[in-house]
């Protein structure tokens, strides 16, 4: 998976909340850096003071400092060329081009934003911690990921890893954030054929619609079989079976939340081959 070297990267669409904490203060990475920061506050200050108000309202001179200059997304993630060199960089890219492909599908696409965060932080839907993965939360249409779990992906569910295996994850998080804009999110009901497995197979074949155009959004060069296959992995890695067998020791499919395994590797392909969300309909699929 290689990211065109010249292609502008729109760090707008990513806040990076690493080393503050729960409760941080967002920064947004291509909004302002540290010297549009400086330069706000000056014209704050001359403007009579107390002016501070909304997102950076928080703002103090500490917490900027503890940010460090490396993690300032808008100077270190411009275009495709530092996709390729940085991880970070690598999944705004990734987010750039999940929302170019969806902003054409759905008419009057909202972006969503994207959250780095490191530990805890504070979301729409409750304090989060790492430990609960990658997620999509519909009340702040915000996606939140510690980049720790792309590692844990490796070390602790055993997948091979690799940049399309990270792409297919954030893709999936941005399917929910299609199906919450299509209206299908919030069907509940545990077990294999409820709705909560119903709606992550369905965000999962929208990362495989999104891996089919992917290289018409203009971010990618190329996506290879041995990057498919990287994806595969990933999604056969997090199917409720391995974790559970793993984990439990047995396979309860009546607590299922995601799927199986298989399941989520077929749903992903069935996306991927068809590249229409029309070939995701999970809800009404027979054979799921
Ligand atoms: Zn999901």
């Amino acid at each position: 998976m290689r990211f065109r070297p010249g292609a502008g990267l729109d760090t707008s669409q990513v806040s990076d909340r690493r080393g503050m904490g729960g409760g941080g203060l967002a920064v947004g990475g291509g909004g302002l850096g540290l010297a549009g920061l400086v330069i706000y506050l000056v014209i704050s200050l001359l403007s009579g003071g107390g002016g501070l108000t909304g997102p950076l309202a928080n703002l103090d001179g500490s917490t900027v400092s503890q940010a460090p200059p490396g993690q300032v997304l808008g100077d270190e993630c411009r275009t495709g060329a530092d996709a390729n060199q940085k991880q970070d960089c690598r999944i705004v890219a990734d987010v750039n081009s999940v929302q170019k492909f969806w902003s054409g599908v759905i008419r009057n696409y909202e972006p969503a934003q994207t959250v780095f965060f490191s530990g805890s932080t504070d979301t729409g839907c409750g304090a989060a911690s790492t430990d609960v993965g990658p997620f999509y939360c519909p009340n702040d249409k915000h996606v939140y990921i510690d980049l720790g779990f792309l590692d844990e992906l490796h070390s602790k569910f055993g997948a091979q890893g690799g940049p399309f295996a990270e792409a297919y994850v954030l893709a999936h998080e941005y399917g929910h954030h299609a199906q919450d804009l299509l209206g299908d999110l919030g069907r509940n009901g545990a077990g294999a054929t409820g709705g909560s497995v119903r709606t992550e197979l369905q965000a999962d074949c929208y990362a495989g619609v999104w891996a089919h155009h992917a290289v018409e959004t203009g971010y990618i060069i190329d996506l290879t079989q041995a990057d498919i296959a990287q994806g595969l992995d990933a999604a056969a890695a997090v199917g409720d079976d391995r974790i559970q067998s793993e984990t439990q020791g047995q396979v309860n499919p009546e607590t299922w939340t995601h799927g199986s395994s298989e399941q989520r590797q077929r749903w992903f392909l069935n996306g991927y081959r068809g590249g229409s969300p029309n070939d995701c309909d999970t809800f009404s699929a027979k054979n799921l």
